[in-house]
């Protein structure tokens, strides 16, 4: 998808072409290039509320939000006040802190089946862990994973994954062995056959089944009513552990993730994104008697230089005190969420188009397809060189959505009703635009 360079976008361009002598394809993480719907991406000089500000003087209304984390929006003044004061107190120390208590008990306290606590730098790294301690608890070796889930890129679980993966429509990356991959086997999202299928022949030899409760990296997918329970009672009567993804969906769809909303009960659950507040911060915990089983506490060796920093607990802690003081913190973000998706939906309709929207909590999806969109094999089925253009006329609009339909959008506090009125306004244009090809 080439995409002449906007005349908007200049200095980008030219800020593009020279961080690509220096970083692999000019970014730190491949969607950033936009390589899925062409053009430049812009460079971001800085962002304030629910604004991104680039290098050319452009301005954004932001719905990507760094990828999730950044639910009250950039730049809050409580938690910048709170991360100034933490500077002040040095930046890390490699040894105990209140802190990581504070923001252990918070996370307990928000999402209970998280008995015990280990805080890491990223989602990747949650999930790695999480993996490693699945196994040693079970003695087993085989994970089970849903193709289009994407749950970071160390090797167990970069099969079959979505996000960037799918995005650029890649095979399974290189550099992989084989003997890791194997271990790792794939069914459908919403199949529950498939899953039964997988442990009628090889229950015993199944650790973990991981699983993002609502995938947001196949774009965003809804699981069919009763489904997770399947899955969690599945898991329970052969003994593997169920490990809810939730480095998206965690404070996103509900303040209690995903395994509030639907009330179940994951044995170990991964989080990222917002537990750090924009700062790199993840977690795993669980059942108590299968944490005790990482070190020191036990066997199983994972460990951190910069884990547990106090500028990244900060950030985290005061973003999850604002977001769990106000119990109308997520219908708001919710009733935000549902009249945007609502209004994109009819301005679609409104020009002919049929879009499949989705949308729990602070997290939307949008798939220009007209099947309804459950699993990996039907979100392919959309038209990409619709959303390509759709994108980038929102793009040159001020509207900044993820580049790729094989990802989720996300709302936060600091979007006001106008700006959501600009924003359909801006997809009623697009809209005409692309019926106009
Ligand atoms: N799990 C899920 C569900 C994710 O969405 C992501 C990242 N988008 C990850 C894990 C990996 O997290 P990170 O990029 O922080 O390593």
């Amino acid at each position: 998808a080439e995409q002449t360079v906007s005349a908007k976008l200049n200095k980008s361009a030219n800020a593009f072409a020279e961080a690509k002598c220096y970083i692999p394809g000019g970014v730190n993480s491949p969607v950033r290039s936009f390589r899925g719907v062409g053009g430049t991406p812009p460079f971001i000089a800085r962002a304030a509320g629910n604004r991104l500000f680039d290098i050319d003087g452009n301005e954004y209304i932001d719905y990507v939000l760094s990828w999730g984390p950044m639910i009250l929006g950039h730049s809050h003044p409580e938690v910048n006040r709170a991360l100034l004061a933490a500077v002040e107190r040095g930046v890390s120390y490699g040894a105990p802190t209140l802190l990581e208590t504070e923001l252990a008990k918070l996370v307990n306290r928000l999402v209970p089946s998280m008995e015990l606590v280990r805080m890491v730098n990223s989602g990747t790294e949650a999930t790695m862990s999480a993996l490693r301690l699945a196994r040693a608890y079970t003695k087993r070796n085989k994970i089970v994973k849903f193709v289009g889930c994407y749950h970071g890129h160390h090797d167990s679980l970069l099969v079959k994954a979505g996000s960037g993966v799918a995005t650029f429509g890649l095979p399974d990356s290189p550099g992989v062995p084989d003997s890791i991959a194997s271990t790792t086997i794939t069914v459908a999202f919403n199949h529950f056959e498939q899953l039964q299928e997988v442990f009628a022949r090889q229950g015993e030899d199944i650790a973990a089944v991981i699983i993002e409760p609502v995938p947001g990296n196949m774009g965003m997918v809804l699981p069919q009513p009763g489904y997770l329970q399947q899955v969690r009672e599945l898991t329970a009567r052969y003994g593997a552990l169920l490990i809810f993804d939730e480095v998206m969906s965690g404070f996103r769809v509900a303040l209690g993730g995903a395994q509030a909303l639907f009330n179940i009960q994951p044995d170990l659950t991964c989080l990222g994104k917002v537990i750090g507040g924009g700062l790199p911060v993840g977690a795993y915990g669980g059942r108590r008697e299968i944490m005790e089983q990482i070190s020191p506490a036990g066997p199983v060796y994972q460990a951190g230089t910069l884990s547990g920093n106090p500028l990244a607990m900060t950030a985290g802690i005061t973003t999850l005190r604002i977001i769990a003081e106000d119990p109308d913190f997520y219908p708001t973000l919710a009733n935000k969420t549902e009249s945007l998706t609502t209004g994109i939906r009819d301005q679609a309709e409104k020009a002919g188009f049929n879009l499949q929207c989705h949308h729990l909590g602070a997290m939307f999806g949008l798939f220009f397809s007209d099947q309804p969109v459950i699993d990996y094999d039907s979100a392919k089925l959309s038209d990409s060189t619709a959303f390509n253009i759709f994108f980038h006329s929102m793009l040159e609009q001020g509207i900044y959505l993820a580049p790729s339909q094989f990802e989720a959008g996300f709302m936060s506090a600091a979007h006001s009703e106008a700006d959501i009125q600009q924003t359909i306004a801006a997809s009623a244009k697009a809209f005409a635009k692309l019926a106009d090809m």
